[in-house]
Order: structure tokens, then sequence, then C-alpha cells
């Protein structure tokens, strides 16, 4: 979402000022800071970060420093107070505004701060993305209304609201028309995404996703992230007959135990989850499922840990985000006693990984023998003679092709299973079987 987020940053300046990016702070006019307040340890790095280019300034008093993001929007003046050279102070949903709080700034010499929920002015106001490669994110809603009671997210980036249903398809036709070929649709809660048609009729994620993956040109869909709760019938549905739709979905669970949900405000139970995960591969037998968890959850006992890795145990997960608790400021889990020893965290956080690592090799090394649908996407890391792409289980494949391939979706045979990557071979012509196989259905 961070990511998404600075590029509409880059493009409201480059439309406004003609900015362009660089690297090297050395050479900008403009640095911003695009943050996350997340976890803590994301939060602190925001004021080692500004002390660094504090120099600068001292330098060049010219130069305009700004933080958006997430931190900005919960500490807003503060900032100020710890780092009273920055210049710009804006939130997620204010983004739109940064070119006008430059200006700003500049005009009346006095740091300008924007940390409003404005809600849907910002997609009016934003020039229309441009695609520089072959694939794209789309936000489809902002916002989080769901309040876990660990999560900060709710207080930073304001309550859920969804994209106007036709413009998020405008965009998409837009980046179809510049050569995209994989979308990838985001927000919090996806699938918390309700929109309406020209009829007036309530279109959710799952209609949303039937209209897209009749955009011509795109391939394939992705999403990220889905919340449990809104995983509808209509979603589940739609694994069974949208072919673009990637037998890949990121479903976060936090914990495995029901204790634990209640107390995280999750609103599902584990059972629940994973009937949930059962009726996914029912439509889809061979989908690939990573989630988030958060180890060391106040009053987290070793019974409640047992119980995630239970879960961990029923599902078969691929690769996925896994978190020690970090207790974050106004939200109703801060006021809880952290009473889980850092050592007892790190000691589940590693038991945790360790598992769900097996999992995702066991799933690569399944894979060995099977035609896939890539999206070649670069040059090859190691190799640039080499085609590098992506699988639907967003697993990196290197292999000998032409360069011509670049850019389009080829079928390749998975020769071998290293760590982080798969090696290929191309095989033109081709039909993929365009599915993972059995070995993964066995979960
Ligand atoms: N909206 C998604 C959901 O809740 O299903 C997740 C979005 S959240 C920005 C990304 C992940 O960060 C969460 O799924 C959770 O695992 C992790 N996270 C959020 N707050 C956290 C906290 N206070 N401590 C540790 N991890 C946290």
């Amino acid at each position: 979402m961070n990511e998404y987020d600075s590029l509409r940053m880059r493009d409201a300046l480059r439309a406004s000022h003609h900015l362009e990016v660089t690297m090297d702070p050395q050479d900008a006019d403009v640095l911003i800071l695009n943050t996350c307040s997340v976890r803590e340890k994301a939060q602190e790095k925001v004021f080692s970060q500004l002390g660094r280019w504090r120099e600068l300034k001292d330098q060049r008093p010219e130069l305009i420093i700004g933080v958006g993001g997430c931190v900005a929007s919960q500490e807003g003046q503060q900032i100020l107070d710890r780092a009273p050279y920055v210049d710009v102070i804006f939130g997620p949903q204010t983004l739109h505004r940064l070119p006008a709080l430059i200006d700003e700034t500049i005009r009346v010499r006095k740091p300008s701060i924007d940390i409003d929920f404005p809600e849907i002015e910002k997609f009016d106001d934003l020039p229309p993305p441009r695609a520089e490669k072959v694939s794209a994110t789309v936000s489809v809603m902002e916002g989080c209304s769901k309040y876990c009671s660990f999560c900060v997210v709710p207080y930073t980036r304001g309550n859920e609201f969804s994209r106007p249903f036709d413009d998020v398809i405008e965009e998409i036709v837009s980046l179809a028309e510049q050569g995209v070929r994989e979308i990838t649709l985001l927000g919090q809660n996806v699938n918390g995404y309700r929109g309406r048609l020209h009829n007036g009729e309530a279109a959710d994620f799952a209609l949303l996703l039937r209209y897209v993956s009749e955009i011509d040109g795109i391939g394939r869909i992705r999403y990220t992230t889905s919340h449990p709760l809104d995983f509808s019938a209509s979603l589940i549905e739609a694994y069974a007959d949208l072919g673009s739709l990637v037998g890949h979905v990121h479903l976060p669970v936090q914990s495995g135990s029901d204790r634990i949900l209640a107390a995280m405000k999750r609103q599902y139970t584990a059972a629940e989850y994973i009937d949930l995960t059962d009726c996914l591969r029912d439509q889809r037998p061979d989908i690939c499922i990573s989630s988030d968890f958060i180890v060391g959850f106040p009053g987290e006992t070793d019974e409640d840990f047992a119980a995630t890795m239970q879960l961990i145990e029923r599902v078969g997960f691929d690769q996925s985000f896994s978190f020690l608790y970090s207790a974050r400021p106004g939200t109703p889990a801060s006021d809880l006693t952290d009473d889980v020893p850092q050592q007892i965290k790190q000691q589940r956080l590693a038991v945790l990984q360790n598992r769900i690592d097996e999992f995702a090799q066991e799933i690569s090394h399944g894979m060995i023998g099977t035609l896939q649908k890539v999206l070649v996407d670069r040059p090859a890391k190691k190799d640039p003679s080499q085609l590098s792409g992506r699988t639907e289980n967003n697993r990196v494949v290197n292999f000998d092709g032409p360069q011509g391939l670049m850019g389009r979706f080829v079928d390749v045979e998975i020769t071998e299973a290293l760590p982080n990557s798969l090696r290929g071979r191309y095989l033109p012509g081709e039909r993929s079987a365009n599915r993972l196989q059995a070995s993964i259905t066995a979960y």
C-alpha cells in the first residue's frame, strides 16, 4: 500500500512541478519520507532518517523535506517538535495535496501540515497512473473499519471507503491499453469492497473481479489484502470460473487460538478460517494460501501458540509474513500488559517461520516437472541474458528464452527449485496447464 502511495506522490509531483525521481538525496530538491506505523520499528526509523537528512537541509536551506504516510498521520505536529526542519507533513489521504502543500510552505516560509481524511477527493485530484511495467497496482478501497485491537490502520488511514466502480474499471482499462498484463487490486480489506453499477445495483468485490477479468489485455488478477470476515460465497465462486484470477490468496489469520483471535477482535474462529480455506480448495484444489501472523500478543500462552501451529499444519501455508506483537499507541491492545517475555516471543517466531518455510519449500519442490504460466517481467538478476518472470503463486522463475518474450505470458516447465527462486525451461507453443499439481493439494 505504501509503495502504491509513493508512486501516486511521484505522479502528483511530476504533473505539478515536473519533478523526476532520483535515488540520490544530494541530487534532490524535494525529499519525501513515506512512513509506516504498523509496527514500532518502522516508526523509529523515521526519526533516524530525518536526522540524516538534516545535514543536507543545513547545507541547502531551500531543500524541501516532507513526511507522509501513517507516522505523519498519527504524529502530525509532534514530528515538527522533534524535527523542526521538516517542511511538509501529510497523511495517506492527503497525498494528492502534496504539490499545494509544497507551494504553500515556500510561499509562507513556514511548515505546512495536512493530515485530514477527505476520502474520495484524493483520486479525483490525482493524475491518471502511468504504466511503467507489465504489472500494476490499483487501489480499490482505502482505510479500514475493522478496528482489530492491535492495529493502528483505522486511526492513521481512516475508515473504509470504496472507490467508485467505474473509476476502478476506467483506470485498469487505461493501464491495459498501456501494456499492463497483470493487475493487483489493492486495499486493507479489498473484499470489503462496495461499489455501484450504472443501474444503481450494488457491486461487491467478486463482481468487480468479474468485470476486471473481461478487460482486454488483462491476463492475470491478484489482490491484497483480503479479510476472512468479508470472504463471501460469491468471492469463493469466482475461483471456480475466473481463469485470470491467480491460484494464490493472501488471507491474514494472525493466530490459531480462538481466545487470542477474540482478544484481537478478528471476528472469526480458527475453525471458521479453516472452513474458508477448505471452501477455496474445493473450488481450486491447487490454490496456495499465504497469511500474516502475530506472535506474542498479550496473554498468548504456550497452548495458544500450539493452536497457531496446529492451524498451520492443517492449512499448509505458503510463504507468509509473521511479526512479533508490537504495541501501537492508541489501539485497545496497547492497554493490555505486554506480558510474553521477549525471548519466548522470539522462540515462537522462529518455530513458526521455520515451519512455514518448510511448507513453502515443499510447494516449490512440488512444482518441479509442472508447466507454469509465467509472466515475463525482467532480465534475470544473476544472468541478464536469461529471462525472469513470476508464476501465479508469485515465485520468480529464471529461464533461457528470446528477449521478445518480455511482457508476455509464456509456458515454462519447472526444472529446479532453489530456496528463493525456480529454474525452468521455456516451452514455446505449449498450452499451459496453468495450475499447480496434486502435491500441493495433499494438505
Ligand atoms: N488488513 C489486513 C488484515 O488485518 O487482515 C492486514 C493489514 S496490516 C497493515 C498488515 C499486517 O501487519 C497484519 O496482518 C498484522 O499481521 C501486522 N500487524 C498489524 N499491527 C501489528 C502490531 N501491532 N504488531 C505486530 N504486527 C502487526
